[in-house]
């Protein structure tokens, strides 16, 4: 018999993976790894939900309208303090 589900992915793996996966750029092996990852993990789900929001926010802003990027190092920076008091 072989085994039916992968190592669960890391918390580590799965920041690292959000990006892509937000933009649907991962494969479908990795999709499944990141949803099954984040069904099981609050905090993760919590950032995954954030980010998602973010980036619907920023898409509706025109790019020129503020400063996307300061405000993106700003929460960036802000969560990476959250996951660091997990
Ligand atoms: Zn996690």
């Amino acid at each position: 018999m072989t085994e039916a589900t992968p190592p669960m992915m890391d918390c580590d793996q799965a920041m690292a993976e959000l990006d892509d996966f937000l933009r649907a750029e991962l494969s479908v092996e990795l999709i499944d790894r990141m949803e099954a990852h984040l069904a099981r993990c609050g905090h993760c789900r919590q950032v995954g939900t954030y980010e998602r929001a973010f980036r619907a926010r920023l898409e509706r802003l025109d790019a020129g309208r503020c400063c996307p990027e300061a405000l993106r190092a700003r929460i960036t920076a802000l969560l990476a303090r959250e996951a660091g008091t997990s």
